[in-house]
C-alpha cells in the first residue's frame, strides 16, 4: 500500500486493484502508530476521511473517478477546512472552526481527495524547523548515519507537510511558501515540492502571514505527482483579487517533456560562506545531468540577490504585522478576559502569540511606523522591485535557473536557535524568488555524508510551471533518488 506514488495509487483504484477505503485505512492505522512520535498532524479527521473514501469508491465504481479520487492526502492547517478546527500552529486560533472551506482545498474535494487531517506548521508559517508551532515540534522522519538519537528538524514552515508526506503518512499534502516554506521542508525531508507562481492558486481561505508573497502549492513524493496536485489546486479564483485569470496547463504532461534545446542559467550569487561543499558538488552533478540530457548551461548574474533575505524580513514582518491584527479574541480565536477592551486585546495578543509571532509584529510595526516607513519598508520595496528586474532581465536569456534550495541539510532540534538571524540564513536560496513572485521546485537529488537528502532548486519564468517541471522531472530521473528515511509506514 505504502509503495505507491500518488500516480500510481489513482491508477490502481481506477483499475480496482485497490479500495480508497483500504488505501485510506492503511494511512490512517500508520498515522496512529507515527504520529505519536513525528506529530506531523495536529488534528487528525478519521471519520470524515472514511466516510469520503467511501464516496470515492462509489464514484470509482460508477467509471466516475476524477483526478484525485480516492487519495488520501494531509492538509497544512494554514488552509480552512470547513468544521474542521484550523490553528496556523497557534494558540490564538486553538478553538477556530471555520465555518468555510478555504478555495484551494475545495478544489481537491472536488476532484474527489481524500483528507486525512490537518499538518502542523511554524505558527502562522513563521519558521524554517517547525519548531514555532504551538502544538510542538515535527520530527524529521529522516536519520544521521552516525547518530539515529538526534532528533531532526523537517525544516518550515510546512514542516508537517513534508513529514508526513516523507515518512508516508499521506501520499501528498498542500503547502505554502511565503518564503521558501514549501521548499526548504521539501529539500530537508528527501521529497518534492513546487511554490508556483504567485496568483497561480487563490490564497481565499489561506490564514495570511505576507498576502504579497504567500502561495500555495504541493509537496508530494516526487515530480509527477506534485504536477498533478498542482493541476488540483490552481484556478482562477474570483474570491482573490490577486488570483490570475489563467488557463491551468497540463503540469503532468510537462514532466515528460525533457530539456532537450533549453538554456539553463546557474547564477554566480546563490553561494553563501560556510556552505557545504557537498551541496556545491551536487549543484555540479544536476547541471551536468542536465546537459548531458541536452540542455545548455548558461553562467548568469543576479546582483541583488544579496540584498534578498534582509528586504524579505522588512517586507514579510510588515505584512504579517497588518494581517495578524484582526487577532483580537473578540470575534474568534482565544480570548483572555480584561478590565475593559483594551486589556482584552492585550492579554489576548499576550498569551495567544508565541515568540516569533511577536517579535515579526514587532518588527513589522516599526518598520512601518511613521519615522521609519520610508528607510525600510519604502526602500524594502524598491529592492524587492531590482530582485524582480535581475530574473526579468535574465530569463531574457535562459529558460528556467539551476541552484541549491538550501545552504545545509536538515539540522537538529535545537540548533540554529542561537538568535534569529541564524534561522533566517535558510531562506537565502529561497526568498529571492518569493519577493520576484517566480515559481520554484525543490526535487531531492542526493545525500550528504550523513546520509540526509538535498535538494536543488529549479527556478522558472512567471506562469512557466511547465518549464520548471520538465527541469526538475529530468533531474529526478537522473539522481535516481529512491532512499528512504529511517521513520517511516511499512517499515
Ligand atoms: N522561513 C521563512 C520565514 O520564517 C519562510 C516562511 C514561509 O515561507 N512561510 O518567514
Amino acid at each position: 500500500m505504502f509503495d505507491f506514488s500518488l500516480a500510481q495509487a489513482r491508477d490502481a483504484l481506477r483499475a480496482r486493484k485497490i479500495s480508497s477505503r483500504e488505501l485510506t485505512r492503511a494511512y490512517l492505522d500508520a498515522i496512529e502508530k507515527l504520529n505519536p512520535r513525528l506529530n506531523a498532524y495536529i488534528t487528525v479527521t478519521p471519520e470524515r476521511a472514511l466516510a469520503q473514501a467511501d464516496a470515492a469508491d462509489a464514484a470509482l465504481a460508477g467509471g466516475q473517478g476524477k483526478a484525485l479520487t480516492g487519495i488520501p492526502l494531509a492538509i497544512k492547517d494554514l488552509f480552512c477546512t470547513e468544521g474542521v478546527r484550523t490553528t496556523a500552529g497557534s494558540r490564538i486560533l486553538d478553538n477556530f472552526v471555520p465555518p468555510y472551506e478555504s478555495t484551494v482545498s475545495a478544489n481537491l474535494l472536488r476532484d474527489g481527495a481524500v483528507f486525512l487531517g490537518k499538518a502542523n506548521l511554524d505558527e502562522f508559517a513563521m519558521g524554517s524547523s517547525n519548531m514555532t508551532s504551538a502544538f510542538g515540534a515535527v520530527e524529521n522522519p529522516w536519520k544521521r548515519r552516525a547518530d539515529a538519537t538526534a532528533v531532526l528538524v523537517p525544516g518550515g514552515s510546512s514542516g508537517g507537510s513534508a513529514a508526513a508526506v516523507a515518512a508516508r503518512l499521506a501520499l501528498g499534502a498542500t503547502a505554502t511558501d511565503t518564503g521558501g516554506s514549501i521548499r526548504q521542508p521539501a529539500s530537508f525531508c528527501g521529497i518534492a515540492g513546487i511554490k508556483p507562481t504567485y496568483g497561480r492558486c487563490s490564497r481565499w481561505g489561506v490564514v495570511a502571514f505576507a498576502s504579497s508573497l504567500d502561495q500555495a502549492g504541493p509537496v508530494a513524493r516526487n515530480v509527477e505527482d506534485c504536477a498533478i496536485l498542482l493541476g488540483s489546486m490552481a484556478g482562477f479564483d474570483p474570491k482573490d483579487s490577486t488570483s490570475a485569470d489563467r488557463a491551468v496547463p497540463d503540469f503532468a504532461a510537462a514532466c515528460a517533456r525533457g530539456v532537450k534545446g533549453l538554456r539553463i542559467g546557474v547564477p554566480a550569487e546563490y553561494t553563501m560562506d560556510g556552505m557545504s561543499s557537498e551541496i556545491l558538488e551536487l549543484w555540479r552533478r544536476g547541471l551536468g545531468w542536465l546537459r548531458d540530457a541536452g540542455a545548455e548551461i548558461v553562467d548568469v548574474s543576479l546582483p541583488h540577490t544579496r540584498y534578498g533575505l534582509a528586504t524579505y524580513y522588512i517586507v514579510a514582518p510588515a505584512e504579517a504585522s497588518s494581517n495578524l491584527a484582526r487577532y483580537d479574541g473578540v470575534r474568534f480565536g482565544h480570548r483572555e478576559n480584561g478590565e475593559d477592551l483594551r486589556d482584552l486585546y492585550e492579554r489576548t495578543r499576550a498569551a495567544g502569540f508565541g515568540a516569533e509571532v511577536k517579535r515579526r509584529i514587532m518588527i513589522g510595526t516599526y518598520v512601518l511606523s511613521a519615522g521609519y516607513y520610508d528607510a525600510y519598508y519604502l526602500r524594502a520595496q524598491k529592492i524587492r522591485a531590482l530582485i524582480l528586474r535581475d530574473f526579468t532581465n535574465v530569463f531574457g536569456r535562459v529558460d528556467a535557473l539551476l541552484t541549491p534550495t538550501t545552504p545545509s541539510a536538515a539540522f537538529a532540534q535545537g540548533e540554529n536557535m542561537e538568535d534569529p538571524i541564524t534561522m533566517y540564513l535558510n531562506d537565502i536560496f529561497t526568498v529571492p524568488a518569493s519577493m520576484a513572485g517566480i515559481p520554484g521546485m525543490s526535487v531531492p537529488a542526493g545525500l550528504d555524508a550523513q546520509g540526509l537528502p538535498l535538494g536543488l532548486q529549479v527556478l522558472g519564468k512567471p506562469f512557466d510551471e511547465e518549464t520548471v517541471f520538465s527541469v526538475a522531472a529530468t533531474i529526478e530521473r537522473a539522481a535516481g533518488f529512491t532512499t528512504l528515511p529511517a521513520i517511516r509506514a511499512g517499515a
